[in-house]
């Protein structure tokens, strides 16, 4: 057994990365089926203006699905920039400090650029 803590730590990031790569797609088909359903920008208004009340929960309806959209986007980013990061061999070092951020929190955070006592310092 020739495993040390590198190897260790190494598999472990390809493990994060094969979760982010399916995280990655899983967001894209997301998109992309978000986009399907139309409610992007003024691309289609509704001809139907009967129920006001139906057109209320409509807008409510688009708001939220713009909301989703944004939030889906930014975890879409926060995947490639992850992912470059591994292949510029910059990931799992904090941001701010430079120190190895632990691969525990590297699992629940996959896109975490800082390590926790940077984080709870509030350090850029
Ligand atoms: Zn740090």
């Amino acid at each position: 057994m020739t495993d040390t803590a590198a190897t260790t730590r190494q598999r472990d990031l390809d493990e994060i990365r094969r979760q982010v790569e399916s995280e990655r797609d899983r967001l894209e088909q997301e998109l992309a089926r978000l986009k399907g359903a139309g409610g992007n920008g003024s691309g289609r208004e509704a001809p139907f203006h009967e129920h006001p009340t139906e057109h209320a929960g409509e807008m409510e309806e688009h708001e939220r699905l713009q909301a989703i959209r944004e939030n889906l986007q930014q975890m879409y980013s926060q995947c490639n920039e992850a992912l470059g990061r591994l292949d510029r061999g910059e990931y799992g070092r904090c941001r701010s400090c430079g120190s190895e951020i632990a691969i525990e929190r590297l699992r629940a955070l996959p896109y975490a650029t800082r390590c926790v006592p940077c984080k709870e310092a509030g350090r850029e």
